[in-house]
């Protein structure tokens, strides 16, 4: 099946697990055709189909929560087994402190596109948030 299907030929599963591999790639999960990011900035809505990224005010809490367990999970699994094979502690806490900063730093985009993922696999676009982003878009034709 073509990934990038329309909403018109794609059955309703699979356009959600769509969500999710478009997060993947940090396009947007509604219309996979606009990027999320401009480098390390997150554009406000879709350049492609307009849909307001951040979906209400303290949207991205879940997103940085979810950025912190996972990269903070991964950092223990890396140097949890170092504590225990005779290596320096200072230098383990050094690596831990890297991994710490690093990683996080390295999985926020991520973090926050999979976030909306998740969010739109349990409340899908609202009709609301589809006609904000047309007429976003159909305002930019204007001007
Ligand atoms: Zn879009």
């Amino acid at each position: 099946m073509d990934d990038e299907g329309s909403a018109h030929d794609t059955p309703h599963s699979a356009l959600r697990t769509q969500y999710f591999r478009r997060a993947l790639r940090l396009r947007c999960p509604v219309c996979g055709k606009g990027r999320m990011f401009d480098g390390l900035t997150m554009w406000e809505t879709c350049p492609a189909c307009g849909f307001p990224f951040e979906r209400e005010p303290g949207y991205w809490t879940n997103a940085v929560t979810l950025n912190f367990m996972t990269t903070g999970g991964f950092a223990l699994l890396l140097v949890g087994p170092l504590a225990y094979s005779g290596m320096p502690v200072l230098l383990v806490l050094a690596l831990g402190v890297i991994l710490a900063v690093l990683l996080p730093l390295l999985c926020f985009r991520h973090s926050k596109a999979l976030w909306l993922a998740i969010d739109l696999r349990i409340r899908p676009p609202t009709t609301f948030e589809r006609l904000a982003g047309f007429l976003h878009i159909s305002g930019q034709h204007d001007s």
